[in-house]
């Protein structure tokens, strides 16, 4: 039977229990959230009429810092889920090492059918319902599936007049113009873009040029095929979004592609290059086909649960970087594993955007403004730290990257809560 994605990540934690033995409370310690927040948030339609739209936020665990994660708006949003993405939070920002819980949140709404300012009206109606459990101190939200900087301000400017004082650190992702950090936008993809030539170093790949084949073209998946791209040591051979999936070769470009998805709305389709209408060799092909192309690294950028244990074993790449959260189930976990696929897990390859939150947060503040180049260099000596700290745990316990990531979260976890928060 399928398993649900909060069973998924409990399948995980459970690895990770084992090898630290852990007692049955500070198992409930580390998987309960401390706190969930529901409301039903009505707002004025355009067309006069008022419609309910429910939302929530999950506060998972502060030992280590006020809550930190991101707001979807999506028809599907899942308490749920949110749980388990609240849950894994708290251990990206462990892994990550920046002083914050782990939190999520959502409202059920499909933000395509809203126009701005119906979007603008719930938005705000979110903070009015939620802001006395929120605050630059409590619990920072921040953009994440279908959810931008527009909105991040639309919300950072509510807050502040209900606090009466600007108060920008309440919320990250922001726009740069309004508190927002340089290097924000695309810092999951530069995080996961560290941790990937880690990767390859660590397993000697370096000194030829590696395919890569990535998953889904929003934020993170566009920027890291770039960045993979302007690296000049790796070819990207295929993108997909939704829709499907291109094969080039000799490399995809990355802003071509993206100048024709804004131009047509999906990337299917394309096979010019550029404006010199030069016809490319080219393949189309489905998401599925993508996954188990023959390429050296497979980046699942979009949704969760693509890699299970049916398409595990057609699975090519030696290296998996989950940019999304949870595209490799538990399932697949093992048989790659079995396979020598190293997979980098999501709580460490994504764990970029996050870090530069804090950084915002933290510039915020303290009233500061880095350079870009400032946020990328201290995003990669966490990101480098983080992978060297995973890697030699995966090593000494003989286990998972994905296992040693837990592990080493788990632990700092129980270091700041034991004594002080829970027996
Ligand atoms: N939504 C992002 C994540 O899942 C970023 C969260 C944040 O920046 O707080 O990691």
């Amino acid at each position: 039977m399928k398993m649900t994605f909060l069973e998924n990540i409990m399948s995980q934690f459970n690895a990770a229990a084992d090898v630290l033995q852990l007692s049955d409370s500070d198992m409930e310690m580390l998987t309960t959230p401390n706190k969930v927040i529901t409301a039903n948030l009505v707002i004025k339609m355009d067309d006069g009429s008022f419609r309910m739209f429910p939302a929530f936020r999950v506060q998972h665990n502060n030992v280590r810092g006020p809550y930190k994660g991101g707001l979807r708006y999506h028809p599907d949003v899942d308490l749920e889920e949110a749980k388990s993405l609240a849950m894994l939070m708290s251990y990206k920002c462990a892994v990550a090492d920046i002083p914050f819980g782990g939190g999520k949140g959502g409202i059920e709404v499909n933000p395509k059918a809203l126009s701005s300012r119906e979007l603008e009206a719930l938005s705000r109606a979110f903070i009015r319902a939620m802001q006395c459990d929120l605050g630059p101190e409590k619990d920072v939200p921040a953009p994440d599936v279908y959810t931008n900087e527009t909105i991040m301000d639309w919300m950072e400017d509510e807050y502040s007049r209900l606090a009466g004082r600007e108060t920008p650190a309440v919320i990250t992702g922001k726009s740069v113009k309004n508190h927002g950090s340089l290097g924000r936008d695309d810092a999951t993809a530069k995080g996961a873009y560290f941790i990937i030539k880690k990767a390859v170093k660590a397993l000697g790949m370096e000194g030829r040029k590696l395919t890569v084949a990535v998953q889904g073209f929003g934020n993170a998946g566009y920027n890291i095929a770039r960045m993979l791209e302007d690296d000049g040591n790796f070819t990207v051979v295929a993108v997909s979004d939704s829709k499907g999936a291109v094969y080039i070769k000799g490399g995809v470009h990355a802003d071509s592609i993206m100048r024709h998805k804004k131009e047509e709305g999906m990337i299917d389709g394309i096979y010019y290059k550029g404006s010199v209408c030069e016809e490319i060799e080219h393949k189309h092909m489905s998401n599925q086909e993508l996954l188990e192309l023959d390429v050296d690294i497979l980046i699942p950028a979009a949704l969760e649960g693509q890699i299970t244990k049916d398409n595990a074993p057609n699975i090519k790449a030696k290296i998996i970087a989950e940019l999304a959260n949870g595209p490799v189930t538990f399932g697949a976990d093992r048989i790659l594993d079995k396979k020598g696929v190293l997979v980098l897990p999501d709580i460490l390859a994504n764990a970029g955007g996050v870090t530069v939150s804090y950084f915002e947060w933290y510039q915020n503040m303290h009233d500061e403004k880095w350079s870009r180049e400032r946020v990328y260099g201290k995003l990669r000596g966490k990101m480098e730290k983080a992978f060297d700290d995973i890697n030699a745990i995966r090593q000494k316990r003989r286990v998972s990257f994905r296992t040693a990531a837990f592990v080493y979260a788990i632990q700092c976890i129980m270091q700041a809560g034991k004594g002080k928060h829970w027996p």
